[in-house]
């Protein structure tokens, strides 16, 4: 995965970045080494009405019906001093096991767009097989589009455009690597968990990110 304050590459075998020095030890020090069950719309700050969380979820079905590996999920919430956003986002792709349409999907695939409120930021962590496909500029300038909604507290509309602006991002990047994308699922196996081994290097990317216009 890449390191949530620098993007560089961190792995389960080499927790500490060699860039920045974030731990992904020293996060599940302090957040737990559990799974943590939550919804797609986790609301932790109650900003949303019960009419926007549930067109939300009708949202996000669409997605996840559009994209089969994909889903998008978003986390609200007034965090402590102690935690940033991408820390936050970091430990839940990594151990949270978001209520998706379908059980199956894995984290690996998942998109989740964290907002703290009150510290007005707002940032989007993927799943480590998504990371090649929406790079940090993509992102930086997806975030960009959403400081308008953001801004003015307008949430709902804020996580619908997220999905709307992601869902062009992923259809750019499987027009331009139709057959990468068709064999995204076969390269994230959990064979070497069995002894066994992928012949195809690890760090091959899935797609190439889209260009910029
Ligand atoms: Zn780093």
């Amino acid at each position: 995965m890449n390191c949530p304050h620098c993007s560089s590459l961190i792995t389960p075998a080499q927790p500490v970045c060699t860039q920045c020095g974030f731990s992904a030890t020293a996060i599940r020090g302090y957040l737990g080494a559990d799974w943590v069950k939550l919804a797609r719309i986790t609301d932790n700050a109650q900003l949303l009405s019960l009419k926007h969380t549930r067109h939300l979820e009708t949202v996000l079905d669409d997605f996840e019906r559009r994209f089969p590996q994909c889903f998008m999920a978003a986390y609200i919430g007034a965090l402590p001093e102690t935690l940033t956003l991408p820390d936050l986002g970091f430990w839940l792709i990594n151990h949270g096991a978001f209520h998706t349409h379908q059980v199956s999907r894995r984290n690996d695939f998942g998109i989740v767009l964290m907002i703290d409120p009150v510290r007005q930021q707002a940032c989007f962590t993927l799943g480590y097989a998504l990371e090649s496909v929406l790079v940090e500029k993509t992102l930086t300038t997806l975030l960009k589009k959403l400081q308008g909604p953001l801004s003015k507290g307008a949430f709902a509309t804020a996580i619908e455009s997220a999905v709307s602006l992601i869902d062009q991002e992923l259809l750019t990047a499987a027009r331009s690597e139709p057959r990468q994308l068709e064999q995204a699922p076969s390269s994230i196996g959990d064979a070497s968990d069995l002894g066994l081994h992928t012949l195809r290097p690890p760090s091959r990317p899935l797609l190439h990110a889209p260009k910029a216009p």
